[in-house]
């Protein structure tokens, strides 16, 4: 017996048998390719499943199994080695296999539709047309020639016979005689070229001449590039050389950092079809760009965390931007890291991978530690401009309006009638982040979160930025009826207002999620702010990333103590990769910029090692103290979730979950908790979670394997979600 086993898009971490689709020749059977897409029965619904392999027998009993349905290819879309990756992210994140493969395919695919033909419209002969007596068209000449034109090749382009005089007509007369059939033509696509790039610098050229030794084989690389110091240029240098040898590139880039500008930069760079992938695309533009790196018309993919699962065609180097970039770990449903699949794409691709960043994460840089990543430091930067200078304003018993200094003013009225651009960076959206009631103390929270609710003056609106919820901004205490509210902390629009009134004679540019909506947005203002006419950009991490501003000269932080007191423990990290991506903004082109920071800790380590432009040697402190408190990426961490409308239920199941599991987890693992999670209640739903902690990745994969297993065995309340989240970001 012949039995398809089939990963199915549902909640279950397991694969389905089915019976091979009534009809199906048994040498047909044996060439099923794994990775194909079939129609199947499933609870009451038809779905898609995804072919894992044909097997000789089924755990299941004979009885119970069902055919599928339909075969929907007739060869797998995806290559071995991305089929294999699907396989590996669902073992490895312990997710639903059907969604993990869901995740490689776009909407049409999915939804079990046929791959629209991609190329030129062609005509070739049937089987039947073939099989044609020579003189069977002898009374149709113009049929006949028709014929004659098609015997020669495989396909004939529609246009080519257009151009030879067979006309419209003369074809449907042979397509009713079932002589002819329209086919597409994959055209070849035309050999791509590079313009020639700059003359790279030593380090650019011994991080390129590495890499391109590589090649052909896996290896990781970590290239750490101080801001400005030509990064992308290594990029491009390295794509040209794999493209060049007819193999295929993929390149990941965090959602921000996506931009017109980015995508102009490689596009004016190559003379090819380059396919750009990410959330903003509609389903129609998502598949062709799918399709273009599919059949290999586009040999450089661009893209987001999702573009990490598409198919190229012999893919020869992978390259990750801003790899410390948070945006590359999926905080919901398939939980994986786009930067770590793509290492895993590489090797399983005998490729190289090379890593970029001006501030690695901790995990990179670990690795480099311990020789698996090859380091390549680029120290200077190139181009001839110099790094900012860099100074503390220590704001201690100083006045502020809207969280500006004199001091920063000042510098502010200075620049701006230098005829430059200033850049101001407040990581906090709307007016200010408390409503309060100045005679009874009252404060405006969230009815559905455990969180307060945002003032947004210009909308006359309280909003969550947890749940989304709004209301009207009141203006009376719904407590006691005071008028006395009081808003307390600071916002973009606040600051925002300041400077508008303060500045009258400059533009002021806000930009925020709320302030730009659509990518066009952010591109108009991008060209606006490029005609160089002096202006104030004041905004939240939305400008940090991807943005070339040659103009701005001037770059403050606002409130660097914002980031200070993060719970978790990547907190330092993220603060001293923010505030270098944000002063790494400043004086890109020709003169030296200036970066200011306001804070009331002028000697926090963080802010330390940014005056002395020393991210890496903080880092690398900061990976000391991870190695002793055992934590990633020296220990290895994986966290249990839940969420329900009961505050009592989630705790219960992973308090079960705990005793289920406990004496059965690898010596070295450690559990904490359950607990509530850092925000107990959200959107209504009450959140629990149990932490794991293990001293490697073997232990740590063996313990999500019987939590996973302990899990699915234990009764759940109905509404009741539970997950788990391997090597998750956010855990305090
Ligand atoms: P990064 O990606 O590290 O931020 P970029 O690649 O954007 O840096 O380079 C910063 C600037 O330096 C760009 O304007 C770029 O054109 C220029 N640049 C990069 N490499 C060179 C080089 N080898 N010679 C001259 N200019 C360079
Ligand atoms: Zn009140
Ligand atoms: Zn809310």
């Amino acid at each position: 017996m012949s039995v398809l086993r089939l990963a199915i898009p549902s909640p279950l971490r397991r694969y389905f048998d089915y019976l091979p689709p009534p009809g199906l020749a048994a040498a047909d059977l044996a060439r099923l390719a794994p990775g194909i897409r079939l129609r199947v029965p499933f609870g009451r619904r038809e779905v898609t499943g995804y072919l894992l392999e044909v097997r000789g027998d089924s755990d299941a009993p004979e009885g119970s199994l069902k055919p599928a349905l339909e075969l929907l290819d007739d060869q797998s879309l995806l290559s071995p080695e991305l089929f294999d990756l699907c396989e590996w992210a669902a073992a490895y994140y312990h997710h639903p296999p059907g969604e993990v493969f869901q995740a490689a395919f776009p909407r049409r695919l999915r939804e079990g539709k046929a791959p629209l033909p991609a190329g030129e419209r062609a005509y070739r002969l049937t089987t039947r047309g073939r099989g044609l007596a020579p003189d069977a068209l002898a009374r149709s000449p113009r049929q006949a020639q028709a014929v004659a034109l098609l015997r020669g090749a495989a396909a004939v382009a529609a246009t080519a016979l257009k151009d030879a005089g067979v006309n419209s007509s003369v074809l449907r007369s042979l397509r009713d005689k079932d002589l002819v059939q329209e086919c597409h033509l994959d055209a070849p696509p035309t050999p791509p070229t590079a313009r020639p790039g700059l003359a790279p610098n030593r380090e650019q050229a011994a991080a390129i001449a590495a890499v391109q030794a590589a090649a052909g084989a896996f290896s990781c690389h970590l290239l750490e590039g101080v801001t400005g110091s030509g990064k992308t240029e290594v990029y491009l240098q390295l794509i040209a050389d794999c493209i060049g040898r007819g193999q295929a590139a993929l390149v990941l880039i965090p959602e921000i950092g996506l931009t017109p500008q980015t995508v102009a930069r490689f596009e004016s760079r190559f003379d090819t079809t380059i396919a750009v992938l990410h959330s903003g695309l509609s389903d129609a533009q998502r598949y062709q760009a799918w399709e273009h790196a599919r059949t290999g018309r586009a040999p450089i993919v661009i893209g987001t965390r999702s573009a990490v699962f598409t198919p190229l065609q012999n893919l020869g180097l992978v390259i990750v931007d801003e790899e410390h970039d948070s945006s590359f770990k999926q905080q919901d449903g398939f939980r994986y890291s786009a930067r770590d699949v793509a290492i895993k794409r590489a090797q399983l691709n005998d490729c190289p991978v090379l890593l970029g960043s001006a501030t690695p994460s901790l995990e990179s840089i670990h690795n480099a530690e311990l020789g698996r990543y090859a380091h390549h430091p680029l120290t200077q930067r190139a181009g001839g401009s110099e790094l900012p200078t860099i100074r503390v304003l220590d704001v201690r018993k100083q006045a502020l309006q809207a969280g500006l200094s004199d001091a920063l003013i000042a510098q502010l009225e200075a620049t701006l009638g230098a005829g430059k651009q200033a850049l101001l960076f407040l990581n906090r959206r709307g007016y200010a982040p408390t409503l309060q009631c100045h005679d009874c103390g009252w404060v405006a929270q969230c009815t559905a979160c455990d969180a307060r609710l945002t003032v947004h003056r210009r909308r006359r609106a309280l909003r969550c930025h947890h749940c989304g919820a709004g209301h009207p901004l009141t203006q009376r205490c719904p407590h006691c009826h005071s008028n006395q509210l009081l808003t307390a902390g600071l916002g973009t629009e606040q600051s925002d207002d300041f400077l508008r009134a303060r500045f009258p004679h400059f533009r002021v540019h806000r930009v925020d999620s709320d302030s730009m909506s659509g990518r066009d947005a952010m591109q108009s203002l991008v060209d606006d702010i490029n005609r160089g006419e002096p202006c104030i950009l004041l905004g939240t991490q939305m400008l940090t990333k991807g943005h070339h501003f040659p103009g701005v000269s001037l770059v403050a932080v606002i409130d660097a103590d914002a980031m200070l007191f993060s719970a978790d423990f990547r907190g330092e990290e993220r603060m001293a990769q923010l505030l270098t991506q944000v002063a790494g903004r400043a004086g890109r082109a020709g003169t030296r910029g200036e970066v200011l920071l306001q804070t009331h800790y002028p000697d926090h380590p963080a802010v330390v090692a940014l005056l002395a432009h020393d991210y890496a040697a903080h880092a690398r402190r900061l990976l000391a103290q991870r190695r002793e408190r055992g934590l990633p990426p020296v220990g290895q961490m994986l966290v249990l979730r839940t969420d329900c409308p009961d505050a009592a239920w989630g705790e219960q199941f992973l308090a079960q979950l705990r005793r289920a599991a406990e004496r059965r987890l690898p010596a070295g693992v450690h559990l904490i908790g359950p607990l509530p999670s850092p925000m107990p209640r959200r959107a209504g739903r009450f959140r629990s979670q149990l932490l794991v902690g293990a001293p490697a990745r073997p232990q740590a994969q063996a313990a999500a394997g019987v939590l996973v297993e302990a899990a699915q065995g234990l009764p759940v309340k109905h509404s009741l979600n539970w997950s788990i989240d391997i090597d998750p970001q956010d855990i305090f």
